[in-house]
């Protein structure tokens, strides 16, 4: 079984996919752990990998889908979630492409609904310690004096990427890659929508009704 995870950041998709994978006894498999385990395990994608990332270039589609594949025939046969990818329609493409030649396909997309609005305030609203790294969060954890560490007292920093016009700009981009992917996924006929504006237990059950 493979389902694939859709969704801007802040959407939830990580904390849900951790949660889904332990219940479900399924493997999750985000793009950026996939591929460090493949060059750690020195495999002959991960070594094909390796040399782009070391040149500084993106790993290509067609590495990232030989990845995923050999995970699907081999010990996470029973079920994976695909979190961070494909995120253009030429990924999902080929991804399709792929896995028909192997007999299987996409079982479900799932798409995390959640409005503009409500992504900015969880990603715009974090802070960090500088001096001893202590997250932040403007709503969900808050310092007990304004801007200052707890901890250490020092001033928190927010990265320049976590502002909200910063973030908007993030989504922005995230809408224009991705909006054709659900319009694919919606093609092929197996995309569900989430409301990720709900409670996390009330989206686990949306997802455990949406993968049957
Ligand atoms: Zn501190």
């Amino acid at each position: 079984m493979l389902i694939v995870f859709l969704g801007a950041p802040g959407a939830g998709k990580g904390t849900q996919a951790k949660t889904l994978a332990q219940k479900q006894n399924l493997t999750h498999l985000a793009t950026g752990d996939l591929l460090r385990a493949e060059v750690a395990a020195a495999t002959a994608l991960g070594l094909a990998a390796k040399a782009f990332m070391d040149r500084g270039d993106l790993v290509p589609d067609d590495v990232m889908i030989g990845m995923i594949k050999g995970r699907l025939e081999g010990p996470d046969s029973d079920g994976i979630l695909l979190d961070g990818f494909p995120r253009t329609v030429a990924q999902a493409t080929a991804l399709d492409e792929a896995l028909t030649t192997a007999n299987t396909s996409v079982d479900r997309s799932i798409f995390f609904k959640v409005s503009e609005e409500e992504l900015v305030r969880r990603l715009a609203g974090r802070a960090t310690c500088p001096n001893c790294q202590r997250p932040y969060h403007d709503t969900f954890n808050k310092p007990q004096n304004t801007d200052k560490c707890d901890d250490c007292g020092s001033d928190l920093i927010r990265r320049e990427d976590d502002k909200p016009e910063a973030v908007r700009n993030r989504l922005k981009v995230y809408a224009t890659q991705t909006t054709p992917v659900l319009e694919h996924y919606q093609k092929v006929g197996n995309l569900v929508e989430v409301d990720g504006e709900q409670s996390i237990d009330a989206v686990q059950e949306d997802l455990a009704a949406a993968i049957g």
